[in-house]
């Protein structure tokens, strides 16, 4: 599986098995897309990255990569084994689906999370480490 930015100056690959796509409501994700995130994610080691990627430190705990030339937004580099990939950035069709909402209570006023997938206020770990 590949991916990239934009303009194509970062490119990657994922040579491992990827996550259900889950969608982050949060105000950081909600902030830095313009709308909210929908990511996947891979065993860190299974990610092979090709190009320079700036990392925005968005808390104690994680980091953002974005391109410097396009401003995409790629990756969340957080606490554990996997990292996030966002995955609108992928070519092609991943194989994997909208699995769930999660920080549904910070969500923008201005829609509504329909459907029947699973939701979350918070963080839910059985949604985020969950690995098809
Ligand atoms: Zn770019
Ligand atoms: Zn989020």
């Amino acid at each position: 599986m590949t991916g990239s930015c934009l303009c194509g100056a970062v490119r990657y690959r994922v040579n491992g098995p990827l996550r259900p796509v889950i969608a982050c409501h949060c105000t950081q994700c909600r902030k830095t897309s313009g709308h909210h995130v929908a990511a996947t994610s891979a065993p860190r080691d299974s990610v092979e990255i090709a190009g320079q990627v700036n990392w925005y430190r968005s808390s104690p705990a994680a980091r953002r990569g974005f391109c410097p030339v396009c401003g995409s937004n790629l990756f969340w580099d957080g606490p554990g084994t996997h990292l996030s990939i966002f995955a609108g950035t992928l070519d092609g069709d991943p194989g994997v689906r909208l699995a769930g909402h999660i920080f549904c209570a910070d969500k923008g006023a201005y829609y509504e999370i329909e459907g029947p997938l699973p939701r979350a206020d918070g963080a839910d770990p059985e949604l985020t480490t969950q690995v098809s």
